[in-house]
C-alpha cells in the first residue's frame, strides 16, 4: 500500500541528502510502482554534480577460471566439470596490459577464480611487473577472499583497489547460496580488513539471486552505508546451465537499474559500473545503467581465445571481439548515451556526502 510516507520525490529528497531513510521507504523505491523516470533522472543528476558526463573505463584480465569454491551460481564454481578451464602466463597479463595502455586504458582489472596456483608470490609478483612498466595505471585486484596479510602485501607490491561483491548482506540468505564452508562474515571481514589496509574498495551484490527478497535488498544497502565502498557492482544474476541453479529465472534488468539509481543518491560520490551481465540480458542495458547513474564500464582485455571460457553465467556478450573493437563499441555506446570516455586513472571523487 502506498502510505503518505511513500512520496517518491520525498524519498529521493531524504536519500541525496543527510537524513536517515527507513526501510519501509526504501522497500517502495526498490519495489518500482511509481512513475520510475524520476528515480533515474535524480540519480543522473547526482551524477552530473559529482562526475560530470564523465565514464571510466576499466581494462579487464580475467586471468584464471580455475576455483576452489563452489558458489551456487557460478558457472567457473569448482565442481562445474564442464568448464574448459585456463590460466594466463605472466607474459601473456603483461600482452593484455600493454594493448591496453596502447588504447588509453589506466586501470588494469585483475580478475579470476580462487585459484591456488596463483600463490601470494605469484600475484604479487604480476602486481609489481605492472606497477614497474604502467606507473601511471592502477592496478585493481579481484581474487577473492584472502588473509589480511595476504591483502596487506598485494598492496605493498602496488595494488590499490580491490574488489569483492558481498554477495548478499543476510548471512541467511548467504547460506542459500554459497557450500557450508564459505561465510558471510569471512567476505565482511576481508572488506572490512582491505579497507582498513587503505585499498580503494569495491563490493556489490547481484540482483535477482534466487531467494533474494526486498528485505535481503535493503540489509545490502544497510551493509554498504555501513562499509562506505568506494566502487558498487550491482549486475543481475544470470542463470547458467551447469550450476545447482539451472532451474532459477535470470534477475530483473529494471529491478537492477533502479538500484543503480538507488546507490547512486545513496553513495553519489561513487564509481558503478554498468555491468557486462546487464548488456548480457538486455542488449543497450549499459547504456541503461549509465542513464541510471553508472559511471564506469569494464571492457574485457582478455585475450579472445579465452573469453567464452570465463563463464559465469551464459551468453555473455564481448566474447568473441578484439579488445580494441570492444573499446570502439563501447566508445560509441557511451557516446550515444550522451557521455564522454575520460582516459585517466578514474580514482574516486573525494568529495563526499555531506562535504
Ligand atoms: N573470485 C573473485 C570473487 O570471489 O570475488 C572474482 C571472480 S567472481 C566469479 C566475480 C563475480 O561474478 C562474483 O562476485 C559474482 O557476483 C559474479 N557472478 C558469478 N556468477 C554469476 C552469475 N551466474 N550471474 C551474474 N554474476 C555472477
Amino acid at each position: 500500500m502506498i502510505t503518505p510516507k511513500c512520496d517518491i520525490t520525498k524519498i529521493i529528497t531524504k536519500l541525496s541528502g543527510t537524513q536517515e531513510t527507513e526501510d519501509e521507504e526504501l522497500a517502495f523505491l526498490i519495489d518500482g510502482n511509481y512513475d520510475t523516470s524520476i528515480l533515474f533522472s535524480a540519480a543522473d543528476k547526482i551524477r552530473r554534480r559529482f562526475y560530470g558526463t564523465g565514464v571510466y573505463l576499466r581494462g579487464l584480465i580475467e586471468f584464471t577460471n580455475y576455483c576452489r569454491n563452489n558458489c551456487l551460481y557460478c558457472g567457473i564454481r569448482r565442481d562445474n566439470r564442464n568448464a574448459v578451464r585456463y590460466r594466463l602466463t605472466k607474459e601473456e597479463i603483461m600482452q593484455c596490459c600493454r594493448e591496453g595502455y596502447e588504447l588509453g586504458y589506466r586501470t588494469f582489472v585483475l580478475q579470476g577464480g580462487e585459484d591456488p596456483y596463483f600463490t601470494d608470490d605469484r600475484i604479487c609478483s604480476i602486481v609489481s611487473e605492472i606497477h614497474k612498466h604502467y606507473p601511471d595505471c592502477a592496478v585493481t585486484l579481484s581474487v577473492g577472499e584472502k588473509t589480511r596479510e595476504s591483502y596487506r602485501r598485494f598492496f605493498e607490491a602496488g595494488a590499490e583497489r580491490y574488489l569483492l561483491r558481498h554477495e548478499t548482506a543476510d548471512p541467511k540468505h548467504y547460506a542459500l547460496l554459497h557450500p557450508d564452508e564459505m561465510s558471510c562474515e569471512n567476505r565482511k571481514r576481508c572488506l572490512y580488513d582491505l579497507k582498513e589496509i587503505g585499498y580503494q574498495v569495491g563490493t556489490g551484490f547481484m540482483v535477482g539471486s534466487p531467494f533474494q527478497t526486498t528485505e535481503s535488498i535493503i540489509s545490502d544497502i544497510r551493509f554498504m552505508q555501513r562499509l562506505q565502498p568506494d566502487m558498487i557492482g550491482i549486475g543481475p544474476f544470470i542463470t547458467h546451465n551447469d550450476t545447482p541453479f539451472s532451474k532459477y529465472p535470470s534477475g530483473s534488468v529494471s529491478l537492477t537499474l533502479r538500484l543503480i539509481a538507488i546507490s547512486r543518491l545513496l553513495f553519489p560520490y561513487a564509481l558503478i559500473p554498468a555491468t557486462t551481465a546487464l548488456g548480457t540480458l538486455d542488449p543497450s542495458g549499459r547504456e541503461k545503467g549509465l542513464k541510471a547513474g553508472a559511471n564506469v564500464v569494464m571492457p574485457n582485455l582478455s585475450p579472445v581465445a579465452v573469453r567464452k571460457k570465463y563463464e559465469l553465467y551464459e551468453n555473455k556478450i564481448c566474447t568473441g571481439e578484439e579488445s580494441a573493437q570492444c573499446r570502439s563499441c563501447l566508445e560509441r555506446r557511451i557516446n550515444s548515451s550522451g557521455y564522454q570516455v575520460v582516459n585517466s586513472r578514474g580514482d574516486v571523487c573525494t568529495i563526499t556526502k555531506g562535504n
